[in-house]
């Protein structure tokens, strides 16, 4: 292969496309004869204002974003987000908030929450999270000033595959590893959140996504730089922003839209994560987890009977150059992460080998 880099099935930091490193590496020396990098650049210069610009109208455009929210780029990963999302949406007076518990990202995310307001939890999957609720599951509390979910569980390898009707209580969504892999209706959002480092952009940029009305009452002990409307009113540039994110992240919308766009990416992660069940169901030695209605797209859980089997699996795996596909400690299975960079040919060579081995062993 090029470079003899090989197929990354890691679940984040995740793969990027081979033409956005090799921009990235072209203009890297001297940008746009700038003379510098955009690692050197200032966050106010006309070049990268132009970069960040250019970002932020790109995603606008590939997730269709209506003018009611905001575009915000941030820092502190989704984690920083758990806390954020409490300090600025929950009721000073009244604070309550609805979480379903269906991984434990969620979980850490709630745990948060707690520490601002009074927590009510909708679902609990825990302690195999193996189910992703359906509507009629979820108790919810129509009086609580959002209801929270976690589209989808990068470590457990299931996700919602339908938005849940919250009535007027505002949805907040971490997409941290699904965010741009198929069309949403932002507009049935309060807030959307996402780290980057799947499938927009390197470590270090956070994304967020605002209803406008929601901002701007954050409770009175959130630091200025967790305040989304101060985040609004500066354009995300209270302080400096992760610059080099922002420019891979405007790198990486135009190969989105290169590829047809996030429809586009849609068909494609359904036909890689439709392949790989195939395989696994197929097999006498694979299993998944997940509940069927529950299965992940970008995060293909799956396990032999035997850790020795699962092991020698693995040492397969890398010798045919896959690697990363050791799932969490949490979970013990393996897991294939098939963000929107890994192209169909690393699913092939992995489908492959699932054969191979189901025959040999
Ligand atoms: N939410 C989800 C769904 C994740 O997958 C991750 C990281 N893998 C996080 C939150 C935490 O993100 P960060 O490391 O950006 O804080």
């Amino acid at each position: 292969m090029k470079y003899n880099r090989i197929f990354n099935f890691s679940a984040g930091p995740g793969q990027l496309p081979e033409t956005v490193l090799e921009q990235a590496r072209d203009e890297m020396m001297n940008y746009h004869k700038t003379g510098m990098s955009v690692m050197e650049m200032s966050h106010r210069s006309k070049d990268f204002l132009a970069i960040f610009e250019a970002a932020k109208e790109g995603l606008r455009k590939a997730m269709c974003v209506p003018d009611t929210h905001e575009i915000l780029f941030l820092q502190g990963g989704a984690t920083a987000q758990f806390a954020m999302a409490p300090l600025n949406l929950l009721n000073s007076q009244n604070p309550h908030a609805d979480y379903a518990v269906t991984g434990n990202f969620a979980d850490i995310a709630a745990k948060e929450a707690k520490k601002y307001g009074v927590v009510s939890t909708s679902y609990n999957g825990g302690p195999d999270y193996t189910h992703i609720p359906v509507q009629s599951e979820l108790t919810l509390d129509p009086t609580a000033d959002y209801f929270y979910y976690c589209a989808n569980n990068t470590i457990f390898g299931t996700e919602w595959h339908y938005v849940p009707e919250t009535g007027s209580v505002p949805l907040v969504c971490d997409m941290s590893s699904d965010i741009l892999t198929q069309t949403v209706d932002v507009s049935r959002y309060g807030l959307i959140f996402a780290g980057a480092q799947k499938n927009l952009a390197p470590a270090g940029l956070t994304l967020a996504i605002i209803r406008r009305d929601l901002a701007g009452h954050a409770m009175p002990i959130t630091p200025k730089i967790m305040d989304y409307q101060i985040m609004i009113d500066k354009d995300s540039m209270l302080n400096t922003p992760p610059c080099w994110c922002i420019y891979m992240l405007g790198l990486m919308l135009r190969w989105v839209e290169e590829q047809g766009g996030v429809q586009a990416l849609q068909k494609r992660r359904e036909q890689k994560a439709a392949m790989l069940y195939e395989a696994i169901d197929s097999s006498r030695l694979f299993t998944a987890p997940a509940d069927a209605f529950s299965r992940s797209c970008m995060n293909v859980a799956f396990r032999t009977e035997s850790t020795e089997l699962d092991a020698k699996f693995l040492a397969g795996a890398e010798e045919r150059g896959m690697k990363n596909l050791k799932g969490h400690r949490l979970t013990g299975h393996m897991r294939a992460s098939v963000y929107n960079a890994m192209p169909i040919e690393g699913v092939q060579a992995l489908c492959d080998y699932i054969r191979d081995f189901d025959k040999e062993n």
